[in-house]
C-alpha cells in the first residue's frame, strides 16, 4: 500500500491502474479509521481491482463552532489499519492541495439538503458536494462506497452524481455497530465513559421504533414521540432532532416502508446520529 499526497502523483498511479484494464474502487474518509470505514474498503476489494482511500478532513464541512481543529488524526494508524482491509492507495493530501487559496466554484444541492443535518448544519452539505466532486474529478473512480450511517449525505451524493454525470457507481454500505449497539464514528472518541453508556439510548430508542413498527403503528408522529420520550429519560442527552423523512429528506407522515428514521442528539459537546430505513433488516 502507498500512501501519497499529490494530486499528480494520484493521476499518475492511477492513469497506469487503468491502463491495465483495472477497475477502481474509491472511499472517501475523514480518517481516525473505525470498523464502518474498513467495511467500506472490504466491499471496495471486493467489487474492483484496485481500493483508493481519501484521507482528508475536510474544512469546508465544518461549521464556525465545528470540531475541526480537535477532529482526531492519526494517519500512521490510519495507514495500518487501511492496509489490513485491502485498501491499495491512500490519498491523504493537505488542505492548501484540495482547497487552493482561491476556491471560488461550489457544489450545491437544492431541497435534500433543506432537512435534518442540512438544516441543522448550514452549508455543510455544501462542503461535502465540493469536496467530494473534486476528489470524484481526481480519482474518477468506477465504484464508491458510502455508509448509511450518513444517510442524508449518501441521498445527496447519490442525487448529485446523477446530476453532474459523473460515471461512478455509488454503492451504499450497511452501518456497522459496537457489539451494544452503538453505532461507530470517530467522533465517539470524544465521549467520556458515561457519556457513552449514555450514547446507547441512540440505539436502544430505534430499536423501539423498530418494535412499534413492527407491532402495526404507521404514524409518523406516534413514533417519534415515542423515541423522543425515550431519549429524554437521560439527562445527559439533548435532542437536536428526531425526524422520519421520504426519499428527497421531506418529513414523512407515515412510517412507510423506504421512508427513514433518523436522529441526532448531543452528549455533552458531542454531536451523534444514527437512522433505520423502514423496511430494512435491522441488525441491533
Ligand atoms: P467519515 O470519515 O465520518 O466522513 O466517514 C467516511 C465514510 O464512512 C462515510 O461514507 C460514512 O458514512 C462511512 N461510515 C462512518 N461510520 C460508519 C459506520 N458506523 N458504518 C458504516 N459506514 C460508516
Amino acid at each position: 500500500m502507498t500512501t501519497v499526497k499529490t494530486i499528480t502523483e494520484v493521476r499518475k498511479i492511477l492513469k497506469e491502474v487503468r491502463s491495465k484494464g483495472k477497475t477502481v474502487g474509491f472511499v472517501p474518509t475523514m480518517g481516525a479509521l473505525h470498523e464502518g470505514h474498513l467495511a467500506l474498503a472490504r466491499e471496495s476489494k471486493k467489487n474492483c481491482d484496485y481500493t483508493v482511500m481519501s484521507i482528508f478532513v475536510n474544512p469546508i464541512q465544518f461549521g464556525p463552532n465545528e470540531d475541526f481543529n480537535r477532529y482526531p488524526r492519526d494517519i500512521k494508524r490510519d495507514e495500518t489499519l487501511a492496509a489490513g482491509a485491502g485498501v491499495d492507495l491512500i490519498f491523504n493530501p493537505e488542505v492548501p492541495e484540495i482547497i487552493g487559496d482561491n476556491l471560488l466554484t461550489f457544489v450545491d444541492i437544492n431541497k435534500l439538503q433543506d432537512n435534518l443535518c442540512g438544516a441543522k448544519r448550514p452549508g455543510h452539505f455544501r462542503g461535502v458536494c465540493t469536496i467530494v466532486s473534486k476528489l470524484f474529478n481526481i480519482i474518477a473512480p468506477d465504484m464508491a462506497f458510502f455508509g448509511k450511517k450518513d444517510i442524508q449525505q449518501l441521498y445527496i451524493i447519490k442525487k448529485m452524481t446523477k446530476d453532474l454525470n459523473f460515471a461512478i457507481n455509488i454503492v451504499p454500505c450497511d452501518i456497522v455497530r459496537d457489539n451494544d449497539g452503538l453505532a461507530l464514528s470517530s467522533r465517539n472518541v470524544y465521549l467520556s465513559h458515561e457519556e457513552r453508556s449514555d450514547a446507547l439510548v441512540l440505539s436502544r430508542s430505534l430499536k423501539l421504533a423498530v418494535d412499534l413498527i413492527e407491532n402495526g403503528e404507521r404514524r409518523a408522529g406516534v413514533i417519534i414521540g415515542a423515541i423522543e420520550n425515550n431519549i429524554k429519560k437521560v439527562k445527559t442527552a439533548v435532542i437536536d432532532y428526531v425526524k422520519i423523512v421520504n426519499e428527497n429528506m421531506e418529513d414523512a407522515d407515515t412510517a412507510a416502508d423506504g421512508n427513514i428514521t433518523a436522529i441526532a442528539v448531543f452528549f455533552g459537546k458531542t454531536r451523534l446520529i444514527d437512522n433505520f430505513i423502514i423496511g430494512e433488516k435491522i441488525c441491533f
